[in-house]
């Protein structure tokens, strides 16, 4: 690249990170401004499948991640009272060598992420946000919220569903939608034999996930018509409620949620912007774009994807636009199938059929094969 492009990124979360990491990698030091003050996160856990694996793969920390998340190669499949169903075997990933998903704690993958932003030359302020911004066509000049200013080639508004940058950009228009159905998590201690992720298919569908070669988070998906404000001081009890009819292991673990501290509960939103994600000077990336449910526990893995595929294109000399038509190119597909496929099974498991267990599997089997291939 002849001359440095100069990048803002707005918001420090995976996304951000991710693309604060894979531009330092081809040498353009971000700048990137995050609204907490700290870095926190939800005490709980995500799942990164194999193409967010190989594409932290591609950012250079993907060694970490499995190293201090746990990998796991099957999934298996229960009926509520614990009688197995089936179970399979997570398929292979185009140019990645190990075959499975990585649990991991949300605060283990942050310190990674923002470590490797940070020694790859990121200049990173917290609890700094973008005031105002002004696009000339030349530059996009950025007043933040501290009174200092700066002025960018591109600024990336990795802020999240509710983004700011995106309202500020595209107006109003595009809000998320409450998909009728919340999330319920609550991380606790893992059996060692433990090497799967675990579905069970009861009266509201729970789910083990692996975290470390001692923790597992459980997860529930629910119901909640309204789209109801869960008081944080009964979030024990209310999770509890919602896993009743369960038997077995799960109902063992419902016993252990006593602390509301412990649950943590977030409404099912999704927002799929039309292409292009971009207006002039200013593009958005990860939920900002594309929020989906977590049904195929791929919403970080987009992000991170979409962080990969932009600081690549960024690397190479040339006009901004017919890049940013390259990345809507390469991301359109894959992030839309993702928010459809998510709420296609949103959608089975508030409306049952009697084929709708084995028809969410097999959207799912085809979502991972899909996005198994290069991206
Ligand atoms: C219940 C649940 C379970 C999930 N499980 C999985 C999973 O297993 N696997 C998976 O891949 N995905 C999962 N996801 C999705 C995943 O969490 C998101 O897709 C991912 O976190 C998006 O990253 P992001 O960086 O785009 O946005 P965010 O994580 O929302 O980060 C945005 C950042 O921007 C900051 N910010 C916001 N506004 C501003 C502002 N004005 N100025 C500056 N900074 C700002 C925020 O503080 C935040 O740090 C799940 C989601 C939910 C709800």
């Amino acid at each position: 690249m002849s001359q440095e492009r100069k990048i803002l990124i707005v918001g420090g979360g995976i996304g951000g990170l991710s693309l604060a990491i894979g531009l330092g990698r081809v040498g353009i030091r971000a700048d990137l401004v995050e609204l907490q003050p700290a870095w926190t996160t939800a005490g709980v856990g995500i799942i990164q499948p194999g193409n967010a694996i190989r594409a932290y793969q591609a950012l250079g920390v993907a060694d970490q991640c499995l190293e201090r998340g746990f990998v796991y190669k099957r999934q298996r499949y229960f009926h509520s009272d614990g009688a197995v169903m089936g179970e399979r075997l997570m398929p292979p990933v185009d140019g990645l060598e190990l075959v499975g998903h990585c649990g991991i704690p949300r605060p283990v993958l942050q310190e990674i992420l923002v470590s490797a932003a940070t020694s790859h030359g990121a200049s990173i302020r917290l609890g700094v946000s973008v005031a105002s911004l002004h696009d000339d066509g030349a530059k996009v000049d950025v007043t933040f919220t501290d009174s200092t200013s700066g002025s960018y080639d591109l600024v990336v508004g990795a802020d999240g569903t509710y983004s700011k940058i995106r309202n500020t950009v595209f107006g109003d228009a595009y809000k998320p939608r409450f998909s009728g159905q919340g999330c319920w998590r609550f991380t606790t201690h893992k059996p060692p034999e433990m090497d799967y992720s675990a579905t069970f298919y009861g009266p509201n569908k729970a789910g083990l996930i692996p975290l470390t070669q001692t923790l597992m988070y459980m997860y529930i998906t629910t119901t909640e018509p309204g789209n109801p404000w869960m008081p944080d001081g009964r979030l024990h009890e209310l999770m509890r409620e919602r896993l009743h009819g369960h038997t077995g292991f799960v109902a063992e673990i419902r016993d252990r949620i006593q602390n509301p501290a412990d649950v943590v509960y977030k409404p099912l939103e999704t927002i799929l912007l039309p292409p292009p994600w971009y207006r002039g000077r200013v593009l958005l990336i990860g939920d900002a774009a594309h929020s989906t449910t977590p049904h195929h526990a791929q919403g970080a893995a987009m992000a991170v994807e979409d962080a990969v595929v932009l600081s690549e294109l960024l690397a190479q000399d040339g006009a901004l636009e017919p890049l940013l038509d390259q990345f809507m190119e390469r991301r359109w597909t894959r992030c839309k199938l993702v928010v459809e496929a998510s709420v296609q099974v949103g959608d089975w498991e508030l409306n049952p059929t009697p084929t709708s267990i084995n028809d969410a599997i097999a959207l799912s089997n085809h979502v991972k094969t899909t996005l198994a291939h290069a991206f």
